[in-house]
C-alpha cells in the first residue's frame, strides 16, 4: 500500500517536472516546438488541436479540418483563402513548410475561433424525398472514351475528372432520395445527341452536365454554370442555386453563362452545364485531380440542386 503510494507520488513529480520544460516531447518521441519558436507560425495540425478540430482531408494545396459540426477549409497556396462553415474569412497569408509540415500564422487560430462562433454550423439537414423532383436526375459526365476533353497542365484528362465528380454527385443525390441516371458511368464515348436523348427517354426532371474548362490563357480560373440562350426559368433557378453553393468550394464564381450546347438545347427538361474549374490553370488543375476536392464540388452541386427544388 505504502509502496504504491510512493510510486504515484514519484509519477506526479516526474509529470510536473516534464510539464515545466519548454519543449514537450510527444509520446511518439517527436519534439513539439511551441509556436513562438517558429516565429508565430504554427503547424496546421497544431492549429487544429488548439481549435478542437481534426484534419479530415489534405493534399498539397488544401486542408479540411472538422469537428462534430464545424468545417474549416484552408488553402495553402500563395494568396489562398480560408473558409469556416462555407464562409470565406480571409487570406491565409504566410505559409511555410518545415519537415514536411505546413505552417501558418498563429494569428489564424483566433480568427477561426471567432468565425466558428459567428458562423455556427448549420443543423444537420434532413433530406426527405423531394416532391418537386419526383422524376429522375440525369447526370452527364462530359466527354469519355476516344474524346478526352481538355488536358490539364498537370496531364489530367477532363473526361476522368468529370466522371469522378459525376459519380460522387450520383451517390450524394441518391443519399437524398433522388433517382439518378448517368449518361455514362465508365470511360466510354457517348454521342452528344444520345446524352440528351437519355434524359428525354427517362422523362428526366433535370439534366446536369459536368465539364472542366481550359483556355490558352492560364490565368483564367473559376466555375461557370451554363444554360441555353433561351432557357426555361427552372434552368436558370437551378444554375443560380448551384453557383451559390459552389461559392463555398473556394473557387471563384464566374457567374452564369449562356450557350446553345447540344446537350442543353436537346433536352426537354431543365438543363445546366457546370464548368467546375480550369484545367489550364495550374492551381485549379492540382485541386481538381484530388478526390477530396472532387467530392467537395459534387457536394456543392448536390446542395445547389436540392436547394433549387
Ligand atoms: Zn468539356
Amino acid at each position: 500500500m505504502k509502496k504504491s503510494g510512493i510510486s504515484i507520488l514519484l509519477a506526479v513529480i516526474t509529470l510536473a517536472v516534464a510539464g515545466c520544460q519548454q519543449t514537450q516531447v510527444k509520446p511518439s518521441g517527436e519534439v513539439f516546438l511551441p509556436p513562438a519558436a517558429a516565429g508565430g507560425m504554427v503547424t496546421i495540425e497544431d492549429l487544429a488541436r488548439q481549435l478542437g478540430l481534426k484534419v479530415a482531408e489534405k493534399d498539397s494545396t488544401y486542408y479540411t479540418l472538422k469537428n462534430s459540426g464545424n468545417t474549416v477549409l484552408i488553402f495553402t497556396f500563395p494568396n489562398g483563402q480560408y473558409f469556416v462553415n462555407g464562409k470565406v474569412i480571409g487570406q491565409v497569408g504566410r505559409v511555410e513548410e518545415s519537415n514536411g509540415r505546413v505552417l501558418v500564422s498563429q494569428f489564424l487560430v483566433s480568427q477561426i475561433r471567432s468565425a466558428m462562433n459567428a458562423y455556427a454550423p448549420l443543423p444537420p439537414t434532413q433530406y426527405p424525398a423531394r416532391k418537386n423532383l419526383a422524376g429522375c436526375v440525369v447526370i452527364d459526365a462530359g466527354h469519355g472514351g476516344k474524346d478526352p476533353g481538355a488536358i490539364g497542365r498537370n496531364g489530367a484528362y477532363e473526361k476522368s475528372i468529370n466522371l469522378a465528380i459525376a459519380k460522387n454527385l450520383k451517390n450524394l443525390l441518391e443519399q437524398r432520395g433522388l433517382t439518378v441516371v448517368m449518361t455514362r458511368s465508365s470511360d466510354r464515348f457517348v454521342d452528344l445527341d444520345e446524352r440528351a436523348d437519355i434524359a428525354n427517354r427517362n422523362n428526366a426532371k433535370l439534366f446536369v452536365s459536368i465539364h472542366s474548362n481550359a483556355r490558352d490563357d492560364s490565368s483564367m480560373r473559376g466555375f461557370t454554370v451554363y444554360v441555353s440562350r433561351s432557357p426555361s426559368g427552372r434552368s436558370e433557378t437551378v444554375a443560380e442555386s448551384i453557383l451559390r453553393s459552389m461559392s463555398g468550394t473556394g473557387l471563384e464564381n464566374q457567374g452564369m453563362g449562356r450557350a446553345d450546347y447540344r446537350v442543353l438545347v436537346g433536352t426537354r427538361c431543365p438543363a445546366v452545364l457546370v464548368e467546375v474549374g480550369y484545367l489550364s490553370n495550374s492551381h485549379e488543375a492540382s485541386l481538381l485531380i484530388g478526390s477530396g476536392f472532387q467530392n467537395r464540388i459534387a457536394q456543392a452541386i448536390a446542395d445547389g440542386i436540392c436547394d433549387a427544388f
